[in-house]
């Protein structure tokens, strides 16, 4: 599974007809829930790169190494 460098922790939970995804991102230091009625896990486990704070973290990290490296 692809899965975010920055993703903390993703737990699944069933409840009656609906799945909960929470998970918790290191870049804003929120826990986050998502609900879904069939199988749709956050973006945190399929395509990360299109996610603004993804994003934004990456940049700020590259720019660092960047300035170090110069
Ligand atoms: S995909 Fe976005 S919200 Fe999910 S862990 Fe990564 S930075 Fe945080």
């Amino acid at each position: 599974m692809r899965r975010c460098p920055y993703l903390e922790e993703l737990v699944k939970d069933k409840r009656a007809f609906l799945r909960v995804y929470r998970f918790d991102c290191h870049v804003d230091h929120l826990s986050k829930r998502k609900y879904a009625l069939s199988d749709s896990p956050p973006i945190c486990v399929r395509n990360f790169e299109d996610c603004p704070l993804y994003q934004a973290e990456k940049r700020r990290e590259d720019d660092t190494i960047t300035r170090y490296t110069d």
